[in-house]
C-alpha cells in the first residue's frame, strides 16, 4: 500500500482468513496528528479506516495497520496529569490486590506504563515494580520520577529478559494497549513467558458490547486496530497456555472490559463472570456479521441526520463552531463531513492542542476565550461524551442566546 500502512490478510486473534469487511468509514490522517500553522500547506496522508469481523473467532478489528512510529511519534498523553485518572488506577490496584489475595513484596510489571501512576500505586503498597513504554520522554520522565521504565515495545523476548533479570512477575498489567497492539499473539507470548505460575495478568481495554450499544463510532481510528469482547479473547488466551477467569465493566473511556488472565493451570477457579459475559455478548449478536452490518447502518443513518441539519443552519446565516479536539473528533469529523466551510474554529480546554490545527482538516484549535471573543451561534460539542459538563461550564454562551449541538448518541440541540 505505502511504506506508513501496510494491509494484514489475517485476523490479530486467531490467524484465520475469513475476514468479512462491516463498516467502512472515511479513511483519516491519524487521529492525533495535529499539525502547527507553518504545516497547514502540506496535506497529510490519509488511510484506510475499514472494519472487519473475522468469521472464526468473531473478533471485530482494523487490518490496515498503520506504522506505531507514525502514530506515537509525538505522544502526549500523560494519564497522572488528570486526578480523575489517578484515583481510577487506585481503585485498580485496590481491586487486583483485594480480589487475590496478593500479599506484597514480589514484581509488578506494567506494560504501556505511561508516566507510572499505575505503579506508583503498587510501590506504595511495598511491591517491587518496572514499566515498559515505548514513548521514550514519558519512560525517562517515569524513571527519573522513581518508577524504573523500560522504553521498549514488549516482545517475547524482552518479557523473557526481564524474567531472567528480575524474576517472574507475580502480577502484569496492561491498560488500554491490547487494542493498539498489531502483534498481540507476542505480547501473549511475552506476558506467559514472564508471569510467575500463580501470577496474575489484569488488562484493560475499550469494550466492544459499549461501542455497539452506545454507537461510538468515533472510537474507531488507526490507533485503536481491536474492539475487543470476552468470547474471542477467552479463546485466544487458550491458544496462548493462559486462561481468563474473571471479566468485568467498567466505566473507564466510554466503557472498557476489565480481564484477569492466569497461566494454563493456575490454582484459581474459572469465576461465572467470564461465562456470563460471554452468553450477553451473544445474545447482543456479538458473534454475528450481520450485527455490525445493522451497526454500520446506524452511524449511517445519524450521518444524513447530522450533516442535514448542519448545512441547513448554515444555509440559515449561523456561525458554527466546535467545542473539544479528542483524537476521536477526526473520525468524526471527517464521517460526517465537518470541514472548514461549515465550521470556523475549534475550542479546547487543553493548552497542549491551542494554537495547533486539526489533523488533515485544518481546523484552527483555540483557548476557549475564543467563544466570547468570536460569538459563535452554535457549538458542535465534537468531545460529546463530555457535553453535561461542557454545557453547564458555558452557561453564559447559552443565556447570550448560544446554542449547544451534540452529534452522538444523539443528534441533539440544546
Ligand atoms: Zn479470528
Amino acid at each position: 500500500m505505502n511504506k506508513y500502512c501496510r494491509r494484514r490478510s489475517t485476523c490479530r486473534l486467531c490467524g484465520g482468513g475469513r475476514l468479512t469487511a462491516v463498516l467502512s468509514l472515511e479513511p483519516t490522517p491519524p487521529a492525533n496528528a495535529f499539525v502547527t500553522l507553518s504545516e497547514a500547506a502540506t496535506e497529510q496522508e490519509r488511510f484506510p479506516l475499514d472494519v472487519f469481523f473475522c468469521e472464526d473467532c468473531a473478533h471485530v478489528q482494523l487490518l490496515d495497520v498503520v506504522d506505531p512510529r507514525v502514530l506515537f511519534e509525538n505522544y502526549v498523553y500523560v494519564s497522572g496529569t488528570s486526578p480523575v485518572f489517578v484515583k481510577h488506577f487506585e481503585d485498580y490496584a485496590e481491586q487486583v490486590l483485594k480480589r487475590f489475595q496478593a500479599a506484597g513484596g514480589g514484581l509488578v510489571v506494567d506494560i504501556g506504563s505511561n508516566d507510572g501512576t499505575l505503579l506508583g500505586v503498587f510501590q506504595r503498597a511495598g511491591w517491587r515494580v518496572l514499566g515498559v513504554d515505548p514513548a521514550r520522554q514519558i519512560a525517562r520522565a517515569a524513571t527519573q520520577s522513581g518508577i524504573e521504565t523500560i522504553d521498549e515495545f514488549f516482545t517475547p523476548d524482552l518479557g523473557r529478559a526481564i524474567r531472567d533479570d528480575r524474576g517472574p512477575a507475580d502480577i502484569v498489567t496492561a491498560n488500554n494497549v491490547f487494542a493498539h497492539i498489531d502483534d498481540l499473539a507476542g505480547v501473549a507470548e511475552g506476558i506467559r513467558e514472564l508471569l510467575a505460575d500463580d501470577g496474575i495478568f489484569v488488562f484493560e481495554v475499550s469494550y466492544l458490547a459499549d461501542v455497539f450499544e452506545k454507537t461510538l463510532f468515533d472510537t474507531i481510528y488507526h490507533e485503536h486496530l481491536a474492539y475487543h469482547s470476552v468470547k474471542p479473547l477467552r479463546g485466544f488466551f487458550a491458544r496462548h497456555g493462559m486462561e481468563m477467569i474473571e471479566a468485568l465493566r467498567v466505566d473507564s473511556h466510554g466503557g472498557s472490559l476489565r480481564g484477569f488472565v492466569q497461566r494454563k493451570g493456575g490454582h484459581r477457579r474459572i469465576g461465572a463472570s467470564v461465562t456470563e459475559m460471554a452468553a450477553r455478548e451473544e445474545r447482543l449478536g456479538l458473534d454475528r456479521a450481520e450485527t455490525f452490518h445493522a451497526f454500520a447502518a446506524r452511524v449511517e443513518a445519524l450521518k444524513i441526520e447530522f450533516s442535514g441539519l448542519l448545512r441547513r443552519l448554515k444555509t440559515e446565516g449561523r456561525s458554527i463552531a466546535g467545542y473539544g479536539a479528542p483524537a476521536k473528533a477526526t473520525t468524526l469529523m471527517y464521517h460526517f463531513g465537518i470541514d472548514r466551510e461549515l465550521i470556523d474554529f475549534i475550542v479546547d480546554d487543553s493548552p497542549l492542542k491551542q494554537g495547533l490545527l486539526t489533523p488533515g482538516l485544518h481546523i484552527p484549535v483555540l483557548a476557549t476565550g475564543a467563544i466570547s471573543e468570536r460569538g459563535p451561534d452554535v457549538l458542535v460539542i465534537l468531545a460529546w461524551n463530555f457535553a453535561a459538563s461542557i454545557i453547564a461550564r458555558h452557561a453564559a454562551f447559552r443565556d447570550a442566546g448560544g446554542r449547544f449541538l451534540t452529534p452522538l448518541p444523539e443528534v441533539e440541540m440544546v
